[in-house]
């Protein structure tokens, strides 16, 4: 499937249209960005990684049920999707504490959360992704309860089937964000899942191997992204 015209370029992926009216290419560059956007770099071929992690992780999802916008890879950095009318909530799930609710609440990063947390949050990098709720989003028209309740059911669906594909390669999924959109009526998963998206830590060392590498300014970002990618089976050339 040929790209068209450039429909969107984000912080990390560009959307192309497709001849298809109800495709789209999304592109995986080797953008990096931290802080809504404040800061970004180029980091060597993260766009191929993201993007064969990204299509091996929506092909489990798939297997378990979980609608995908998933179609096929295209390249090295180029995926087929679905056209998507997005939901411009962000659906975080933690396992573990770490990151915003660490600063927000105070507690310790580390500490287990059970049962695991999920939260809101508006995409909008201007208002630095605000955190929300259902009355809020049902109010401003952001998504009905209905879809509310989907989203939240299939998000906390993705984290059965997640934590144990991650165990197996001794990581913990510490939390994770989901984008939705509509397909044809209906709820599907869009965006990617990616250790961009994500926390993954050692499960015997808890050493970061994701996204709060590059916030962080650990190093070894991309390496880190092929150590998880190889424990868990993707194929990265
Ligand atoms: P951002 O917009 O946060 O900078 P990206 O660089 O990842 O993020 O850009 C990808 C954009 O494509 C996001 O706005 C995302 O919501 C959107 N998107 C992801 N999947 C789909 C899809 N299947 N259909 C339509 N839009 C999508
Ligand atoms: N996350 C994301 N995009 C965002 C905000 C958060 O992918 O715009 C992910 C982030 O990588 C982490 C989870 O969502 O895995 C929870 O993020 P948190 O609220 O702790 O915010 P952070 O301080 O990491 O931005």
């Amino acid at each position: 499937m040929k790209k068209r015209q450039e429909l969107y370029a984000g912080k990390a992926k560009s959307v192309h249209t497709t001849d298809d009216p109800d495709r789209l290419v999304l592109t995986f560059r080797d953008d990096t960005s931290a802080f809504d956007g404040e800061r970004v770099e180029s980091l060597a071929r993260k766009g191929m990684v993201n993007n064969r992690f990204n299509a091996f992780i929506m092909g489990k999802l798939e297997e378990a049920g979980i609608p995908t916008h998933f179609d096929a890879l295209l390249s090295d950095t180029e995926c087929l999707v679905k056209k998507l009318d997005m939901i411009p909530v962000e659906c975080v799930v933690r396992n573990i504490a770490a990151g915003s609710l660490v600063k927000r609440l105070g507690v310790e990063e580390g500490q287990a959360l059970t049962p695991p947390t999920f939260e809101l949050f508006l995409k909008n990098d201007a208002l630095h992704d605000p955190m929300i709720n259902e009355s809020l989003a049902e109010t401003f028209d952001w998504a009905t309860p209905q879809q509310l309740a989907e989203m939240k059911a299939l998000t906390f669906k993705v984290n059965q089937v997640l934590k144990a594909l991650f165990a197996e390669g001794d990581l913990l999924l510490v939390d994770y964000k989901l984008e939705f959109g509509v397909f044809k009526g209906n709820i599907v998963l869009g965006d990617e899942f990616s250790p961009d998206g994500c926390r993954l830590w050692d499960a015997a060392t808890r050493e970061k191997l994701d996204k709060d590498r590059f916030r962080q300014g650990l190093g070894g970002v991309i390496e880190a992204y092929e150590e998880v990618g190889r424990r868990i089976g993707v194929c990265i050339s």
